[in-house]
């Protein structure tokens, strides 16, 4: 046992543990995983155990047996706890920014930016707890108190990304604990350190053994024995949407309670009556900003036709004028991708789009001098909206140009994929505002800004293949993370004493 995440050094190197009853553990196994910088992979950013099913089931029996003694402390105490865990987060922002971006890529503007975010996550929950927690009705029956109680589930199987290492921890898990469940969290593999840092703020502000426990580790090994575990009451999940049908498949066959956010396609729509410049930046944020690695990543910009041309020579101009580099470096405005799998398959969606006869305006080549997963930002033009490149999401920095005639065909394009994250459109015209907003199918849409901005304090979530209907953060996450009880409370006929 040790009072920290980091068990011992290996060659100066962190090994870091599980988190397990309120101890920091190593994997049963004693083995350990490497994690490397993606813009730099000779950077060993630590050694991360290697969690097995054994460590899994620990894991959910120190969760289940802590649940009744969280589910019975005090809204207000479980509240201070979160609130203590936002200024621990707080006071480590430069240190826990720097190591997102060493450890997933993005600059250290957006590293700093997201752990700002899950701060804020910590401060938001540590509120609404206290809102109210039950409505009451009107009975049929005059002497007869009829109410509802909201109350928590159980233990609850977190299972998230790497594109956002503690945002989107975060805004499962602190609404997981303000509710009075408990959980079991099982990182992304490529991921662990921010894991870490989001786990250490809440145990250090006082979280009971076994409220939190964390597992790194790879889906065979620790995703799939939790997510079948009959002992996990529901399944929270954010990632692609192949996962996400087996997942939903398996949880659900068990009878739990389950959760999807998954990928998106996202258009923005840019009309003849646009602002364009700033169309064009906001665009570029949408599409280009985590190096394209949003779900919420614009990849479309479906454009009238008349004013196509020219914002393709402006997006291409901005595309090539971004720099592409180390994160950690402040001219940096695009890092690598996660991987060297994930660099590869995009540049491989890039040569396969080319050779289907997609016509690559900018970019999309690795550049040469960089040793870690870079590509280069691309431009595609005139893409068909019915290719590869026009309804599958890459997950990286690349844009399609799609002209079209009018609105209309701008939003039956948009509507053209599986996908329904997030939508915006580019325009001074109210009235076709107003027409997007009721046609548009997704979940976050957004009218003159970009399709990937979300704040913390409402839903988030999409339509069709996006999601699993359900909604999260903000007072969302009360439905998801708690059930009713309808209670009709008459008094005795003789008379209460
Ligand atoms: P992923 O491959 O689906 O993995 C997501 C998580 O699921 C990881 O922790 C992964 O573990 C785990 N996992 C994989 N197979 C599993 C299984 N059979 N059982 C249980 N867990 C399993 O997705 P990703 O590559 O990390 O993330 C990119 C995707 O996430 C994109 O499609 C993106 O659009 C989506 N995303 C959606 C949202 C949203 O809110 N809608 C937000 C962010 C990202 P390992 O890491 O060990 O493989």
């Amino acid at each position: 046992m040790t009072q920290g995440p980091i068990l011992e050094q290996r060659d100066g190197i962190g090994v870091y543990g599980n988190f397990i009853g309120g101890e920091w553990v190593a994997a049963a196994s004693r083995q350990t995983t490497e994690n490397r910088s993606p813009s730099s992979p000779d950077e060993l950013i630590g050694h991360f155990a290697a969690s097995g099913a054994s460590d899994t089931s620990n894991a959910v029996a120190a969760a289940e047996a802590a649940f009744a003694g969280w589910a019975a402390t005090s809204a207000i105490a479980r509240a201070n706890i979160l609130y203590k865990a936002s200024e621990i987060l707080a006071s480590r922002i430069p240190e826990v920014g720097r190591d997102l971006s060493r450890e997933e890529g993005k600059t250290l503007k957006e590293g700093i930016g997201e752990t700002t975010r899950a701060v804020a996550i910590l401060r938001y929950f540590a509120g609404e707890v206290q809102q109210p927690i039950g409505e009451q009705y009107s009975s049929a029956t005059s002497s007869t108190l009829l109410f509802t109680l909201r109350e928590p589930l159980g233990v609850c199987g977190i299972i998230t990304p790497w594109n956002f290492p503690i945002a989107i921890p975060a805004w499962k898990i602190v609404p997981a604990l303000a509710f009075g469940n408990t959980v079991v969290f099982k990182p992304a593999s490529l991921t662990p350190l921010c894991a870490v840092h989001l786990t250490q703020a809440l145990a250090e502000a006082g979280l009971p053994p076994g409220v939190l426990n964390l597992l790194s580790g790879s889906a065979a090994e620790v995703g799939d024995p939790l997510v079948a575990d009959d002992r996990v009451v529901a399944v929270s999940f954010t990632g692609s949407d192949v996962v996400g049908a087996t997942i939903k498949w398996v949880a659900s066959e068990r009878g739990a309670k389950v959760q999807l956010e998954m990928g998106g396609k996202n258009p923005a729509i840019v009309l003849a009556d646009a602002d364009l410049d700033h169309a064009v930046a906001q665009v570029i944020n949408g599409a280009m900003m985590s190096t394209g690695q949003k779900c919420t990543a614009t990849s479309r910009a479906i454009i009238d036709r008349r004013i196509a041309g020219e914002m393709a020579e402006r997006l291409g101009a901005s595309i090539a004028a971004l720099k592409v580099g180390d994160p950690l470096a402040e001219s940096t405005q695009i890092g690598p991708l996660i991987s060297a799998e994930a660099a590869e398959r995009v540049s491989s969606e890039i040569q396969t789009a080319q050779s289907a006869g997609a016509t690559l305006a900018v970019g999309g080549d690795r550049p040469g001098k960089l040793s870690g997963h870079f590509v280069n930002p691309a431009l595609f033009v005139d893409v068909d909206p019915d290719s590869r490149l026009g309804q599958d999401e890459l997950f990286g920095p690349v844009l399609g140009v799609i002209p079209v005639n009018d609105i209309d065909e701008a939003i039956a394009v948009a509507n053209s994929v599986r996908y329904g994250l997030s939508a915006s459109l580019f325009t001074r015209d109210i009235g076709k505002a107003l027409n997007f907003i009721q046609k548009i199918q997704a979940g976050i849409v957004h009218v003159n800004s970009e399709t990937a901005g979300a704040e913390p304090h409402v839903p988030f979530g999409g339509y069709k293949g996006s999601s699993s209907y359900s909604r999260e953060q903000g007072k969302a996450s009360r439905e998801f993370y708690t059930q009713v009880k309808t209670v009709y409370f008459d008094p005795p006929p003789s008379g209460v004493s």
